[in-house]
């Protein structure tokens, strides 16, 4: 594929994501059009039938696409990946960190990938990293239980490495249902390998970080960077926390005071 092609798949998922954007804002009707391809006649016909019993319905000529995002829940989602061995992370992990906090949040967290306490413990951000990570969200006035925090890979990269590009494509469909069901208002991304993932762009978090950027469904993106940075470099904290302000902000949040 070149830089600007789009697999099938993803070009179903954007569809699908869209349409599910239309209906929740109420948008239950679209109209049909038939398209002509040159020399074969009408191609497709697309009919969107609306939701019934739990399902949206999209008709295409000769056949039917059922958008069963909709019914999913983490459980239903933490079940699908179930021992999960798609990728070889699963070889040196001890657990797959799933994903913790509250499935109907209004904030994501979202990280790369899980480093040793994560994966001994079975949960996202535990560690000096995650703990750094708990004191920004108590920073913003919240609670860990108040907000959902996953990560992109579910199983630890050996020696805390970087994920790669193959085990990113293998384990983000889950992220993203994840995203699908929680339905959060923004994602808070940390660090490059997080917001490059989430925005599918190739650009560096320090050029990301401090605005907001569309994921899908209209929810939001804020990348910052990542706690373990943060640890390696104090001076960077004061960006992260205006990031965090921003995010206070579009959420119709109080801004704590800053303790002096
Ligand atoms: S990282 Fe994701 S895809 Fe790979 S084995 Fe773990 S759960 Fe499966």
């Amino acid at each position: 594929m070149t830089d600007k092609s789009v697999s099938y798949k993803d070009m179903i998922n954007d569809m699908q994501n869209y349409l599910l954007y239309l209906k929740g804002i109420g948008i239950e009707e679209l109209p049909a059009k038939k398209t002509e391809v040159r020399g074969q006649g009408p191609a497709l016909e697309c009919i969107y039938r609306g939701s019934g019993g739990g399902k949206t319905d999209i008709e295409l000529k000769g056949g039917s696409l059922n958008l069963a995002d909709e019914a999913l829940t983490l459980e239903s989602i933490r079940e699908e990946l179930g021992d999960c061995k798609r990728c070889k992370l699963h070889q040196t992990r001890t657990n797959i960190v799933f994903g913790v906090g509250n499935p109907n949040a209004s904030l994501v967290f979202v990280g790369e990938g899980p480093g040793e306490d994560e994966d001994i413990q079975g949960e996202p951000f535990v560690g000096r990293a995650g703990q750094l990570l708990t004191r920004i969200i108590k920073a913003m006035g919240l609670k860990r239980e108040d907000v959902y925090i996953c990560n992109v890979v579910k199983c630890r990269p050996p020696g805390n490495r970087n994920p790669e590009t193959d085990e990113i494509a293998t384990c983000k469909p889950f992220m993203e249902k994840q995203i699908n069901a929680i339905k959060p208002q923004i994602i808070v991304a940390l660090g490059t390998h997080a917001a490059q993932t989430l925005l599918n762009t190739p650009v560096k978090i320090t050029a990301l970080r401090g605005k907001f950027h569309w994921y899908r469904n209209g929810i939001r993106v804020m990348p910052t960077f990542h706690p373990s940075y943060l640890l390696r470099n104090e001076g960077k904290k004061k960006e992260v926390w205006e990031d965090m302000k921003m995010v206070l902000k579009a959420l119709g949040l109080k801004i704590p005071e800053e303790k002096k």
